[in-house]
Formats: C-alpha cells, structure tokens, sequence
C-alpha cells in the first residue's frame, strides 16, 4: 500500500488559523505582537525569505520589520542592534536572518538574542532547555519535525526512531524530541558506518542532511514514518530530455512512498509546518514574556 501523505501544507493552514485567533486575543488584551527579524548585507535570499515572512506575519496579525545593517556592520555593532531590540518593550519577537557574513559568528550573535524573545528558538539557552525536557521556545524545524510524527498518529514512546544528520539546530533537537516521547534513539551522521543497517531497522525514521534523495527504499522499513527536513535544489533532465532546476528531500519520494507507510514530501512538508510553528512561537513568546522566570 502507498504511504499516507503527511500533507504539512495543510497542517500549516490550520495552525496559522488558531495563531489567528491567539494573536487577536492578545492584541486585544495586551497590545500588538511585533517581529523584527535582522538581515546583515544584502543577500537576495535574505531579503526573499524577510519578504515572505512579512506577509505571513501580517496574515495572522502580527506586526513585521525589518532590520537592515550593512555587510560592514561588525560583531560589536550587530550585537549592540540586538541589545536594542531585546529592550525594546514593543519588539516581542526576534528573528536572526542567515547566513551571516563571515566576519560575524552565528552562535554568538545568537546567544544574544532575550532567550523569550528568540522566535526561532536558536539561542544555546532555548536549546540547552530542550535537555531539561522543559523547552521555553523550541527550534522551529524541530517542532515542525515533531508536528509531523504527531500527526501520523504512530506512537513515539517504545519505537525505534533514527535521526540522520546530528546539526544543532534541526537533528539534535529532534532527537531529544523523540527521547522526551520515550523513543529508543539513534542519532546517525557522517561517522556511521552501516547507515542502511540502522535506518531500516526505524518505525520513525527522520533524514535532516541536506544531500538530495540519500535515502532509497533500501534505507526504509516497510510501513516506517519517514520524515524529509532536506531541502536541495538540482539540475535534472526529464524524461523528454528537458533540463529542469527542482526542488527535492534527502529521501527518494518515488521509491520510499511504496514503502514507507507516512512520508512528508518535499516540498509541502516540514519546510511550510516550520513557518507556521515560526508563527506559533511568536505568539508563545510574546504570551511567556508576560511571565518571565529568568
Ligand atoms: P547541516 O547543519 O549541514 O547538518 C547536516 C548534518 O548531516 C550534519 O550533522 C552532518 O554531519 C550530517 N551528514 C552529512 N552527510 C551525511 C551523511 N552522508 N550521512 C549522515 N549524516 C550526514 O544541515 P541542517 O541545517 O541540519 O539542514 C539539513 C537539511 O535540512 C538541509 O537540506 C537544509 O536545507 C534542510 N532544512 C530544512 C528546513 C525546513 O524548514 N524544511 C529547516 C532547516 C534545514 P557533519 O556536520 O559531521 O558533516
């Protein structure tokens, strides 16, 4: 039997609908909930994704700005902008727009951003959090990640899962996700040296590499959720002999869909439920300001 589709397009559009209504509810009682997300040069890509976000903040009712610095602004003057921001009683949320140039560290710049304020939930201090088992706001891919696995309906607590690809941001919380529900983990990643051997043994198996199609039936076990982060753009020729550019996952979707029994496309999976979550934790922040702890 094909796998059920794990539509996250779909599941984006109900949440953004209840954000919706948690966002009007507190603007009502509380004010506006405002997203300044920082861009540092003048990275089309920056500019693109800060554009998309805008609409959708707006959509669901949340004020959007944008912070430019030039590519010159250094270390010292990016973190003197975000000190601004994490003051400013007004600015509920804060988004760190990568990449950032070279002369600038992602981890520093990111551990200055107000732990209740940091929406993507990138600062060490909201990820340091998640080992607690109690997140305060969680990395938005992970939560999408988890969304997905939820949704299937498959239990976490007692099955095997498989996280392959171990980055800060994405694989690693994953994985203290999945053992927070009580599943038996193995991370994989560049070292591993029979990869088939563990992937096929996963009831969820998630793949968050970034090399396109890695994961082949070979990979899977029949029946396993199998969720794609991967997002890799290629150059591939049709049958017809056209040349086409396209999007695709770290998973093979025409093979693997045989198999698996849940698999998340690529695109339409974790990449838009990640934005609604973006949303989600927006509003959470600006309510868990309201009750600081630290
Ligand atoms: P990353 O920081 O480059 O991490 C990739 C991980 O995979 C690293 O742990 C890497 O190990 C490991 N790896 C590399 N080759 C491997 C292999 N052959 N087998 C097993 N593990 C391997 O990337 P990321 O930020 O986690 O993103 C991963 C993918 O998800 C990318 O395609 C990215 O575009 C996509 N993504 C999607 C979303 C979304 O919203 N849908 C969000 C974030 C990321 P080493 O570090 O040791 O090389």
């Amino acid at each position: 039997m094909p796998a059920q589709i794990l539509d996250g397009a779909a599941y984006a559009a109900e949440i953004r609908a209840a954000v919706t209504r948690q966002v009007a509810w507190y603007t009502a009682h509380h004010g506006p909930i405002k997203l300044s997300a920082v861009l540092v040069g003048s990275d089309a890509g920056g500019r693109l994704y800060a554009e998309s976000q805008r609409k959708l903040s707006i959509k669901v009712g949340v004020q959007y700005e944008l912070v430019e610095l030039p590519e010159s602004a250094t270390q010292a003057e990016l973190l003197a902008e975000i000190d601004r921001l994490n003051a400013d009683p007004e600015v509920t949320g804060i988004i760190l727009q990568l990449p950032l140039p070279g002369h600038i560290e992602d981890a520093v710049t990111q551990y200055r951003i107000d732990p209740y304020k940091d929406v993507e939930g990138v600062n060490p201090a909201n990820i340091g959090l998640l080992f607690y088992g109690e997140p305060l706001i969680a990395p938005c891919t992970a939560l999408a990640v988890t969304e997905l696995i939820r949704r299937s309906g498959v239990p976490q607590r007692g099955a095997e899962a498989v996280v392959v690809g171990q980055s800060r941001i994405v694989g690693r919380p994953v994985t203290m996700f999945l053992l927070t529900h009580l599943a038996t983990v193995t991370g994989c990643h560049v070292a591993t040296r029979d990869l088939a051997a563990h992937t096929r043994a996963a009831d969820i198996l998630v793949v968050a590499v970034g090399k396109p199609r890695l994961i082949g039936p070979e990979y899977v076990k029949p029946g396993a959720v199998v969720i794609d982060v991967g997002i890799n753009r290629i150059t591939e020729e049709t049958p017809a002999g056209k040349v086409v550019r396209r999007t695709v996952g770290d998973v093979d979707f025409g093979s693997v869909s045989k198999i698996a029994g849940y698999l998340s496309p690529v695109p339409g999976g974790v990449g838009p439920l990640t934005v609604a979550m973006l949303l989600r934790n927006t509003v959470e922040a600006a309510h868990k300001q309201l009750h600081r702890r630290m």
